[in-house]
């Protein structure tokens, strides 16, 4: 009997050591962490430092956004597709823009998890401070579509602000390479309905609650002292080239 109150004691003081030992030490190598997800999608790293874009987009918002949100989109889409080898080797712009084609099995994982990786991917190469407006052929296509770079603005400022819910708010070339600006719902992609993604802006809560809490306006405004118009100028150029 005693033997046995010792050993209990023994047992639950040694949990207790332990338990504060695996407190005090949560990197500790001694207790492996869970096996991440495998491929074959993966997170890319933030071209920039989660800094990079205070005060406008504060820092943790940034990685939050960045390593909580976008992975789990990527976790979640590597999960579903596990198996399916001939979704994995393709790109995930591809298969957003190719949802019709998806397994019915998959529709929904591609949809949500795939656009979600697809538009955050897209997102932070189009986010940095590099020129305060747009520049050469998309300058010219945004003046002629909207009449000038505020008149394109108030316009985008005004779609934004109108999703209901959580979604996106793009500047969009279409196949006959004229300028749109267009919303999607949820983690829609306007890739799926044929169009290409200039810009856009991510007005789902979690891109901004931090820092402007309900005041998706405020965030809207920040954004465009956000965006990165050299590359996205370079960019257009490029695709657009005869
Ligand atoms: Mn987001």
């Amino acid at each position: 009997m005693a033997m046995k109150q010792m050993t209990g004691l023994a047992s639950a003081m040694m949990l207790g050591i332990s338990g504060r030992i695996a407190k005090a030490f949560p990197q500790s190598s001694s207790a492996p962490a869970p096996a991440a997800p495998t491929g074959p999608f993966t997170l890319p790293p933030l071209p920039y430092a989660y800094d990079a874009l205070e005060p406008y987009f504060d820092a943790e918002t940034m990685h939050l956004h960045h390593d909580k949100h976008h992975k789990s989109y990527v976790d979640k889409l590597n999960a579903a597709v596990a198996g399916h080898p001939d979704i994995s080797s393709r790109t995930v712009y591809d298969l957003v823009a190719n949802l019709d084609a998806a397994p019915m099995e998959l529709l929904t994982a591609i949809r949500n998890q795939g656009g979600g990786h697809a538009n955050h991917s897209f997102w932070w190469e189009t986010l940095g401070k590099g020129g305060a407006a747009p520049a050469g052929e998309l300058a010219k296509a945004i003046d002629a579509k909207f009449g000038s770079f505020s008149a394109f603005q108030e316009k985008f400022t005004s779609a934004a602000s109108g999703v209901f819910g959580s979604g996106w708010a793009w500047l969009s070339r279409l196949p006959n390479n004229t300028l749109i600006i267009e919303t999607t719902a949820n983690q829609d992609s306007p890739l799926t309905v044929g169009h290409t993604p200039v810009v856009g802006i991510d007005v789902w809560e979690h891109a901004y609650y931090l820092k402007y809490k309900n005041k998706r306006p405020d965030y809207i405004k920040a954004y465009f002292s956000v965006v990165n118009w050299d590359a996205v100028s370079a960019k257009y150029a490029a695709q657009t080239k005869a």
